[in-house]
């Protein structure tokens, strides 16, 4: 059996409340393997009573640090797992972890193609990978994130993508609040849309290589959107999250 398939007990070596719904999680793993940015763990909770709950989570730090991995969990309302990591875990608990998993939502700095990320709500997380691993390597591909939230608030990691916005060859970061914006908001106001798409998309030329993620029908509308501009569909890869995202 591949190594990946291998369940082991991964440590909570540290907890970081990202917003109030999302919070990072630092797994040290005792069989650490080197990821590739995109790819995911697959969490397994086990009752006294045996009954076991298992669930996908993206790894969210980049390949070049070793021997742990951040996953970055939303609090899903009654979710049985998200729940249960946001509310029981503390650190230096044990859970039960196997990866990594994925080879096809995965972006490694020898694609050299520019770069275009779409990210709703915690579909950021393996995007995030991604840029932190294009900033470990000191990669200058042109790379633009187009990442949709609900309120400011809700926007995970914001301090750092302000930081890597900022730095030199850094990554083009555009958000969009589709709920509510606070006063003097200067980014989009509304759900990406083929407008938007073309705004973010054209300047990153024809040889862009694209990466969805966030809830189903967020990903399913920006993929066909994508084609409808112009983007081939294999230059489009996506993830999909959960049913909807509500
Ligand atoms: C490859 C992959 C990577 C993923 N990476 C991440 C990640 O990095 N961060 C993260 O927070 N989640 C991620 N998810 C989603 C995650 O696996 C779970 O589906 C999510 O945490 C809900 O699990 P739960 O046990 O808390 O909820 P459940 O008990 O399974 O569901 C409770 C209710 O919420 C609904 N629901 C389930 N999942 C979602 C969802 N994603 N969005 C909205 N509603 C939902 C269900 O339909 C149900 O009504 C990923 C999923 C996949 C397939």
């Amino acid at each position: 059996m591949k190594q990946t398939l291998n369940w082991q007990i991964a440590a909570i070596k540290d907890i970081k409340p990202e917003t109030a719904k999302v919070k990072s999680f630092t797994l040290t793993l005792p069989a650490w393997m080197r990821h590739r940015a995109g790819q995911h763990y697959d969490i397994r909770l086990t009752a006294e009573d045996g009954y076991q709950a298992q669930r996908s989570y993206s790894i969210a730090s980049e390949p070049e640090r070793e021997g742990e991995v951040d996953i970055t969990v939303e609090r899903i309302h009654d979710g049985e797992v998200s729940t249960y990591m946001h509310e029981v875990l503390v650190p230096g608990d044990r859970i039960e972890a196997r990866g990594p998993i994925g080879g096809y939502f995965v972006w490694e700095a020898s694609m050299v193609e520019p770069l275009l990320l779409i990210a709703g709500g915690s579909g950021v997380v393996p995007l995030m990978s991604m840029i932190r691993h294009r900033a470990a390597v000191g990669a200058k591909n042109p790379t633009s994130l187009l990442y949709s939230s609900r309120d400011f608030d809700d926007i995970i990691y914001y301090n750092e993508l302000e930081k890597l916005r900022t730095a030199s060859n850094g990554v083009q970061v555009l958000h969009t609040l589709t709920r509510s914006q606070p006063p003097g908001w200067k980014g989009y106001a509304r759900r990406i849309d083929p407008e938007m798409l073309k705004e973010v998309a054209q300047p990153l030329g024809k040889s862009v290589q694209a990466f969805l993620c966030g809830p189903t029908l967020l990903v399913e509308a920006v993929a066909n959107a994508l084609v409808k501009i112009g983007i081939k569909s294999d230059q489009i890869r996506t993830e999909r999250f959960g049913p909807t995202g509500g």
